[in-house]
């Protein structure tokens, strides 16, 4: 039987038995393994993981633990100086793109009306969610652990917030989006781009009171879908003004 000394920082306790969180603890292991393998079977998933100490030194995730190893496990750095450090994950993707699963459809939604490309469909199996953030460098957001344990996920992240409208500025924040954010640029529908479009060319889909009162459309590029600053998007821009007014506490 051998033992290591374990200890996982901020955020990923969130993972975690209770009795676990926030000290050093010790595991007894049998088999061999590797130091990713060891992170996961506590439920934390790998794509949570910036930096893994063993004994002082960063290691990457195919460490394979030793008997008596001191493990430290940090999530993402946001303000630290870690380039020192091996970095575990690929640098942060460029032009933030996202795949949702299946139970995040309003929050995907959500995000479209900000202007952020979300693949969502809601009757998205899981394999397939997970192949088309490999095949696509989408950043996967989910609230299923297991999915983010995939081995072809490298970009991912486990969204903390149950209601969607939290899940929102926590994303935001996780992946500094604020000053990304477009609204009404992206159809919430579909997720295509919207494009200005003059009001006599799709005046015969327009209700009457619509056809009377507004003057400025948008069409979607990809379903159609035609957009204009009525009563909906009031509600809207409240929403928006709501998030980006957190964006600035
Ligand atoms: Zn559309």
């Amino acid at each position: 039987m051998a033992q290591v000394q374990i200890r996982f920082y901020e955020e990923l306790n969130d993972f975690l038995a209770p009795e676990l969180r926030k000290r050093a603890f010790d595991h007894d292991f049998e088999r061999r393994t590797s130091v990713k393998d060891m992170i996961e079977s506590f439920g934390v998933p790998h794509t949570e993981v910036e930096i893994i100490l063993v004994n002082g030194r960063s290691v990457d995730f195919s460490h394979i633990v030793q008997d008596g190893d001191r493990i430290s496990v940090y999530p993402v750095f946001e303000s630290l100086d870690v380039t020192p450090l091996i970095r575990l994950r690929p640098e942060p993707l460029r032009i933030p793109k996202f795949v949702l699963d299946t139970n995040l459809g309003r929050l995907a939604r959500y995000l479209r009306l900000l202007g952020f490309d979300c693949l969502y469909e809601n009757d998205f199996e899981d394999a397939v969610v997970a192949k088309i953030s490999s095949e696509q460098q989408r950043t996967l957001l989910t609230r299923d652990r297991a999915l983010l344990q995939r081995r072809i996920i490298t970009h991912g992240y486990f969204v903390r917030a149950v209601r969607p409208r939290l899940q929102v500025p926590e994303v935001l924040s996780r992946f500094d989006l604020y000053r990304l954010v477009a609204p009404f640029s992206r159809c919430i529908r579909c997720n295509g781009a919207l494009q200005d479009v003059d009001k006599a060319t799709i005046e015969d889909r327009l209700e009457p009171k619509t056809r009377k009162y507004f003057d400025t459309f948008r069409i979607c590029t990809g379903c159609g879908q035609i957009y204009w600053q009525g009563s909906h998007y009031e509600r809207s821009m409240r929403l928006v003004d709501d998030w980006r007014a957190r964006g600035q506490e």
